[in-house]
């Protein structure tokens, strides 16, 4: 079964998730080190580069760390429920939006509330309107 992704957009949001965690370009989650290889994408979602440190040997993938890591869920909707999450809906307000489960919906919001990361995502989301 294939998913339904909407690349482009899938695209632009592992762009923002690069740009705000890496500024400098990618680094390494584990050392800090800044040798890093490209070593391919995620099976699961092609947008989403793996890399290699050549300096711990650590591989890793632009969400390795966050709390997006090992998610069924495309980054776009994760996206878009933080955006949803920021305008007040509830987690069943979430699943019906996004039609995803009412497990995901919860998980998300309430991982959501705390984490620095979505906190910047969701600023430069609410910027760009
Ligand atoms: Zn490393």
């Amino acid at each position: 079964m294939k998913r339904k992704v909407n690349y482009s957009v899938e695209n632009r949001c592992v762009e923002l998730l690069r740009r705000l965690r890496w500024p400098g370009g990618v680094k390494c989650p584990r050392c800090d080190g800044e040798h890093i290889l490209e070593v391919g994408q995620m099976r699961t979602f092609p947008e989403h580069k793996r890399y290699y440190c050549s300096g711990c040997r650590y591989t890793f993938s632009d969400t390795s760390m966050t709390l997006f890591h090992g998610s069924r869920l495309p980054l776009s909707k994760w996206f878009d429920a933080i955006i949803l999450g920021a305008n007040g809906s509830s987690a069943m307000g979430i699943k019906k939006e996004l039609h995803i489960t009412y497990k995901a919906a919860w998980r998300i919001k309430h991982l959501m509330g705390e984490d620095s990361l979505v906190h910047e995502i969701r600023q430069r989301l609410l910027k760009k309107g």
